[in-house]
């Protein structure tokens, strides 16, 4: 029986005020989609209403009001955000069934009322997001969406029937939202999309000017850099993590900026299989790129870049010289980190009707074999880094152990490992320390700050 997606919740909005406050509503619609909610042009097909109001003058409160009044009579679900949330009772004595009232960048806050009025659903056949992120992200991380919907028609996938074909954001405007994110305290500009390497393609990869003068082409290779000029208030770059690239040859242009330190030395790369035939059936984009010569070059200029995969077993026709095929792959690849999938089918998807299903049992089999290796894989990988130094942004302080945990630049929140301090009390979530590694497991460092 083929998997049936339920349907996403969808988000209306009204945005009022200033250019400051369209950024605003901008920010949260990016971290609403980038959640899978999808958006209503319309009060009626819209689970929630968010308004955006303004209240720099009275008659700006006045359409505030109006908005809001329209928006309970039209829907009756409604989240108020903006400027206008400072007069929250103002809002309540008028409209009592208001669903939450917040204030202007209070991002957290409007995202969490949206979570409570309109439950995300979490799917791992669509989210770009892993389950776990769809908790609100930390300030010290951001996911900016660089586009939406796939020009590809991989068989086991429905997201181009649900999202439709690639459709990127300006350059201009996601720079924007970057430099916003990182001036209010991101660390971390974690970029998603489905297919990163595509970016640009339907804008014929053209230049659009920039506020402060100069252009930025629609390209991914052009993004990149211009994220890797960005400064935190500290001056320091932040970490700008490249996610769901597939290896095209332009990729290769992005490796000399991980060697600059303008990007993280970082690749998220869906391989999905290794074996031609599979990938043919499959219909993957790039399956014909010399994958194992390309990570060796990549390796000889930046030694220490990370490469996450994921891999789907079981997919129908998949033979066990297939499957082998994979692992000796894996085994020459050396992978960093690896998430494996048992093929589930699901409804829409064409491959539901190829021939030679892979029976339960064998999906189960291979699972354990491809996580067994990757995990004896990702140890050796973590041992060999036992004695160095390196960067760790903090994501979370125990103040009764003096403990805490953050990331390396090899590892993206929720689905890469972690490193684990001791002694670290003084530090923050969101800050960079240097800390010595002195131990290390199947997915984790431990250390110290140096
Ligand atoms: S590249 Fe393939 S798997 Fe990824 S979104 Fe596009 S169609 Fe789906």
């Amino acid at each position: 029986m083929a998997k049936v997606l339920p349907t996403p919740p969808r988000v209306g909005m009204v945005s009022l005020g200033c250019p400051k406050a369209l950024v605003d509503s901008e920010r949260i619609l990016t971290k609403l989609r980038a959640e899978g909610y999808e958006m209503s042009p319309d009060y009626a097909g819209a689970d929630v209403v968010l308004v955006n109001t303004c209240g720099f003058l009275d008659s700006a409160k006045e359409e505030s009001l109006e908005a809001i009044g329209e928006a309970i009579a039209e829907n009756g679900r409604v989240v108020v955000t903006g400027c206008m949330g400072k007069e929250a009772e103002i809002i309540r004595n008028r409209f009592p069934d208001v669903l939450a009232i917040t204030g202007p960048q209070q991002y957290e806050e409007v995202v969490a009322a949206v979570h409570e009025a309109a439950p995300p659903i979490p799917s791992p056949f669509v989210d770009l997001v892993p389950e776990a992120g769809l908790k609100l992200t930390p300030r010290h991380y951001s996911y900016v969406k660089i586009s939406e919907g796939c020009n590809h028609r991989c068989a086991f996938c429905i997201i181009p029937s649900i999202r439709g074909d690639l459709a990127s954001r300006r350059p201009d405007a996601i720079l924007r939202e970057a430099e916003k994110l990182v001036a209010a305290g991101t660390k971390e500009l974690l970029v998603i999309s489905q297919d990163t390497s595509a970016y640009g393609l339907d804008l014929k990869h053209a230049a659009y000017p920039l506020k402060g003068g100069g252009e930025v082409r629609a390209h991914m290779t052009d993004l990149a850099a211009a994220m890797g000029e960005l400064r935190t208030p500290e001056g320091e770059t932040p970490w700008v993590r490249l996610h769901y690239v597939y290896p095209y040859p332009h990729v290769d242009r992005i490796i000399p900026m991980m060697a600059a330190g303008k990007v993280l030395p970082y690749l998220d790369i869906p391989f999905q299989h290794a074996s031609p035939k599979v990938l043919r059936a499959m219909k993957r984009p790039a399956n014909e790129a010399k994958v194992l010569e390309r990570l060796q070059a990549w390796r000889a200029i930046v030694p220490d870049i990370a490469v996450r995969s994921s891999f789907v077993v079981g997919f129908p026709g998949e033979t066990e010289e297939d499957f082998q095929y994979l692992l000796d792959w894996l085994g020459e690849a050396q992978l960093d980190r690896v998430g494996a999938f048992k093929f589930e089918p699901v409804e829409g998807a064409s491959a539901n009707d190829l021939p030679d299903p892979v029976s339960d049992e064998e999906k189960q089999d291979r699972y354990d074999r491809i996580m067994a290796l990757s995990a004896r894989i990702s140890a050796d990988k973590l041992a060999a880094k036992v004695g160095s130094t390196l960067d760790v942004l903090i994501d979370a302080v125990d103040e009764k152990t003096g403990g805490a945990t953050g990331r390396s630049k090899a590892d993206a929140p929720e689905i890469d490992g972690e490193v684990h301090l001791r002694d670290a009390s003084g530090l923050k979530p969101g800050d960079i320390v240097r800390a010595n590694i002195e131990e290390s497991d199947e997915h984790d460092l431990y250390g110290v700050p140096a």
